[in-house]
C-alpha cells in the first residue's frame, strides 16, 4: 500500500511557494484561502498534524494501546496511531443536535485514535483500545457512498485529526464521483491551524468541542494545558472557513427562540412541518464536567463574546462517569482516573441547570441543550461496525 506521507513544510518552504510572504517577526502570512493539495506534503516520519507536535514516524504500524506519553517521542504519536487510516465504526447515528441527525441520521464514521485522549472519555473503546479497522481513501470514499445510501443527512467524521491527509482524499474522490452531502468535522478542538487549512474548502460544517477555558481542568484531564487557546485558535480558523450558519428551512427563522431543543429525543428537526438541518457553519460544543459549571460559564461567555450568534452552542449533559462501569476501562485508564473524585459522578441536575441559566441570562439563542439525564452507558454506541 502506497503511505499517505505528511509533514507541514517549514515556514520557509511555504513562503517560497506564495510568493516570500512570511513576515519579518517570523509569522506566515496565510492571506485568501490557499490551494489545499499543497498542504498534503510529505513525510509521515515526522507526523507534527496536530498541536501535540510528536514528531513521531507515523509510517510504524500502530499497536494497540501504544501511545508515547509526551511531546517529543519518535516512536508512537500521541495519537497512537500511523498514518494508515482506521475506522471503528461507519453507521447512521440520530444521537447528535437535530440539525445534524435530522430525521434520518448523520452518517458517522469514527476514527481510531485520538489526539487529545481526556481522562474521562467516554469512547475509550476506540480512543485508546484500538479497535479498528484499516482503510484506505478509496475505501473511505465508498464508506460515504454507503452511508448516503442509508439516508445519511451527511457525512460526520470523528475523532479526525490524526488522519486528516487520507480523509481529504477521500473527500476529493468522493466529490469527483459526484458526491453532494455535507462533511461535518467531528473535533475535540485540539487542532492546529495549519492542518485545518487542508480541509479548507471540503468540510461544510465544523462540530468541535470547546472542553475548557481553565488550564488546570486542560492539564489534568487531557495533558494539554495550552487546550484553551488552541481551541480559541482552531475555532477562529474554523469560522473564518465556513462562515454564518446556513440551515437548511423555508425560513430560518423559525430557529429563532427554539432553543431547548432536547438533542436526546432527537424528537424535532421538523418545525412547523419543515426540515432543518444545517448544511455549513460551526457547532460548538461544551461537555459540563462535575464541578464544572465555572469552566462551562467561561467557555459559554468566550463564545458569545467573540461570536455572537454567528455560532450555535451545544451545551451537553450526557457526562457519564466510568470508573465505576465494570469493564468500561482498561486497568490503566482506571490509574489515570482515580485521583479525579469529582469524576467518579454525574453532572447533578443543579449544576447543568446553573449552566443553562447562565445561557438564558446572557439571552442567547442559538443553543441547543440535553434533557435531564443523557447519560449512561447505553449512550456510547457499539463498535465495529
Ligand atoms: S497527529 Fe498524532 S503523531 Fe501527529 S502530532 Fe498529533 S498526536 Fe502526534
Amino acid at each position: 500500500m502506497l503511505m499517505k506521507q505528511f509533514r507541514h513544510k517549514t515556514l520557509e518552504e511555504r513562503a517560497a511557494e506564495y510568493g516570500g510572504k512570511l513576515s519579518a517577526d517570523g509569522e506566515f502570512d496565510y492571506g485568501e484561502p490557499v490551494g489545499r493539495e499543497i498542504w498534503c506534503c510529505v513525510d509521515a516520519s515526522e507526523c507534527r498534524l496536530c498541536p501535540r507536535n510528536c514528531g513521531a514516524d507515523r509510517r510504524k504500524k500502530a499497536e494497540p494501546g501504544i501511545f508515547s506519553r509526551g511531546h517529543g517521542s519518535n516512536a508512537y504519536g500521541f495519537c497512537g496511531e500511523s498514518s494508515t487510516i482506521r475506522i471503528s465504526r461507519a453507521a447512521l447515528h440520530m444521537w447528535e443536535e437535530p440539525v445534524v441527525s435530522g430525521t434520518c441520521g448523520s452518517g458517522t464514521v469514527f476514527f481510531t485514535g485520538c489526539n487529545l485522549r481526556c481522562i474521562f472519555c467516554q469512547n475509550a473503546a476506540i480512543s485508546e483500545g484500538g479497535n479498528g479497522r484499516e482503510v484506505t481513501p478509496e475505501e473511505l470514499a465508498d464508506t460515504f457512498f454507503s452511508l448516503r445510501d442509508q439516508g445519511a443527512h451527511n457525512i460526520n467524521l470523528v475523532t479526525p485529526t490524526h488522519f486528516v491527509p487520507g480523509i481529504c482524499d477521500a473527500i476529493r474522490i468522493a466529490k469527483d464521483r459526484g458526491f453532494a452531502l455535507p462533511f461535518v468535522y467531528n473535533t475535540s478542538g485540539y487542532e492546529s491551524v495549519e492542518t485545518l487549512r487542508m480541509l479548507d474548502g471540503l468540510i461544510d460544517v465544523y462540530l468541535p468541542d470547546f472542553k475548557y477555558m481553565d488550564e488546570k481542568k486542560a492539564r489534568n484531564y487531557s495533558n494539554a494545558p495550552d487546550y484553551p487557546e488552541v481551541a480559541k485558535t482552531a475555532i477562529a480558523e474554523m469560522f473564518r472557513q465556513v462562515g454564518m450558519p446556513l440551515v437548511e428551512s423555508q425560513n430560518p427563522d423559525h430557529y429563532k427562540g427554539e432553543i431547548m431543543k432536547t438533542v436526546t429525543e432527537n424528537e424535532n428537526p421538523d418545525i412547523n412541518g419543515e426540515l432543518h438541518l444545517i448544511k455549513r457553519g460551526v457547532i460548538v460544543r461544551h461537555l459540563v464536567l462535575p464541578l464544572g459549571v465555572k469552566n462551562a460559564c467561561a467557555v459559554i461567555d468566550y463564545l458569545t463574546e467573540t461570536y455572537g450568534d454567528s455560532i450555535y452552542i451545544s451545551i451537553m449533559n450526557q457526562y457519564t462517569p466510568l470508573y465505576d462501569v465494570p469493564g468500561a476501562l482498561r486497568p490503566e485508564q482506571r490509574k489515570r482516573l482515580e485521583p479525579y473524585a469529582e469524576l467518579h459522578r454525574k453532572v447533578t441536575k443543579r449544576e447543568y441547570e446553573r449552566v443553562i441559566d447562565h445561557c438564558l441570562e446572557l439571552g442567547l439563542t442559538n443553543v441547543f441543550v440535553q434533557e435531564d439525564d443523557a447519560s449512561g452507558a447505553n449512550f456510547i454506541p457499539a463498535w465495529d461496525e
